[in-house]
């Protein structure tokens, strides 16, 4: 059984209350797995404001990828504790996530991109990461519809995979409320109210809650949300597009979760069928239309290193929102020039894979205690201050 898009309609619709110690705008992934943090280390009067329904952002696409494959130790290291937290998730937060651990196949077909790999399986392994190299031949091993002619090599981390992100938020949801977390949804933040350095007070169209803290975990609608508390997230929303091709009776073989470095083009499975897609140029803004104008694109990448799936039998597809930013790396901190407003926002694409690691570094962060990694190199200050750089990362 194949579970396709999903909105969470769980209509929590709590009464509003007149007072909180923090409010959270924004209820996906971040702004729920913030929520039960909090509340997991004893905060308590924490509402969580979500307009629509909860996972109706961009947290509600029907699988995410989860790694620690990346190439720099501030995204491996969120990478990896998620995956430690999506691994512990049936456990500690009493709910199935749908986790896959087929891996992750990063494919290269220059030199170049080999050396880039190699580095980066280098600094991985460095980290306690099983990232390997593998040669082609190996590559169309591991997945029998790539032609390892195509290639020059590929890495593999065998760890990671992919899990049903609105399971995730689901879970993350219903234990913050049992730690007595108040969710209201279908309730829109219209104004953040401050008296000189201090937030005094947040207004929905249901009314005025005063508090003096703020979560800006609102996505891809974060640069408006920070406008309201002048302050400046640089956060651009882009289209992005996954196709679903029809369920076959017999299922594909086992695949990794697998993307062509040169091109962006990946695939993986979706029960009898395919989830697919490429990095089409968008122009920016909040479009959520699903359309096709990608496919010639994926089809042309795709006759060369999978050639099966060229002319892919779609069934439709799913189009959210990355929320980008100008480096491509997330926005996690507290504003400078205003104490309590705080935001973990900017994932640009994988706020999913991130989500558990970050909702435990912002509640750390909230409390002024040390975490398993300093948020300031995060901060929305590198784009003003040159010394604040994520290349520095100093991990604790
Ligand atoms: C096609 C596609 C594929 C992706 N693949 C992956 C992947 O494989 N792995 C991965 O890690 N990530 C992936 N991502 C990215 C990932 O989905 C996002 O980074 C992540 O969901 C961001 O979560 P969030 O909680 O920050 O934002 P969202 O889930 O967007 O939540 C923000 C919420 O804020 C609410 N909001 C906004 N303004 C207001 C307001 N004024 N008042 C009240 N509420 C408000 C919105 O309604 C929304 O629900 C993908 C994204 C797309 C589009």
């Amino acid at each position: 059984m194949v579970n396709q898009i999903v909105e969470l309609d769980l209509t929590y619709a709590a009464q509003q209350p007149t007072t909180a110690d923090v409010v959270i705008i924004g209820g996906g992934i971040m702004g729920l797995s913030t929520a039960w943090h909090l509340a997991d280390r004893g905060v308590r009067h924490i509402v969580v404001v979500e307009r629509a329904a909860l996972g109706s952002g961009s947290s509600a696409k029907p699988l995410g990828g989860v790694r620690a494959n990346f190439s720099d130790p501030g995204n491996i290291l969120l990478g990896q504790r998620s995956l430690a937290a999506f691994r512990d998730f049936p456990h500690r937060m009493g709910a199935s996530i749908g986790l896959q651990q087929v891996g992750y196949l990063f494919l290269c077909r220059s030199d170049e991109e080999a050396a880039g790999l190699e580095g980066s399986t280098e600094l991985q392994n460095s980290m306690g990461v099983k990232t390997r190299m593998v040669s082609p031949r190996e590559a169309a091993q591991i997945n029998p519809l790539l032609d390892s002619d195509a290639l020059v090599g590929a890495s593999f981390s065998p760890e990671d995979g992919y899990a049903n992100p609105s399971l995730v938020v689901e879970g993350y949801a219903a234990r913050a409320m049992e730690l007595g977390v108040t969710i209201l949804d279908r309730t829109h933040v219209l104004n953040i109210d401050r008296q000189g350095d201090s937030i005094t007070s947040v207004t929905t169209n249901r009314g005025v809650i005063r508090t003096s803290a703020v979560v800006c975990c609102a996505g891809a609608w974060s640069a408006r949300i920070g406008a309201m508390a002048g302050v400046d997230l640089p956060v651009t929303p882009v289209r992005r597009l996954i196709g679903l091709t029809r369920q076959c009776s017999e299922p594909y073989p086992r695949l990794p979760f697998t993307l062509d470095l040169s091109t962006t083009c990946y695939f993986h499975n979706y029960g009898n069928g395919l989830l697919l897609g490429i990095s089409h140029q968008e122009e920016s803004g909040f479009c959520r239309e699903f359309d096709y104008a990608w496919l010639p694109e994926f089809s042309a990448a795709a006759a060369t290193c999978a050639p099966e799936l060229e002319h892919p039998d779609l069934v439709g597809g799913w189009a959210g929102l990355y929320e980008n930013t100008p480096d491509r790396n997330a926005l996690i901190g507290e504003a400078d020039e205003l104490p309590g407003f705080f935001y973990a926002t900017g994932f640009s694409g994988h706020g999913f894979l991130q989500g558990p690691a970050v909702g435990e570094l912002m509640a750390d962060l909230y409390l002024g205690r040390e975490s398993f990694i300093d948020a300031k190199h995060f901060s929305v200050e590198r784009f003003s201050d040159n010394s604040v750089g994520l290349r520095e990362l100093n991990i604790i």
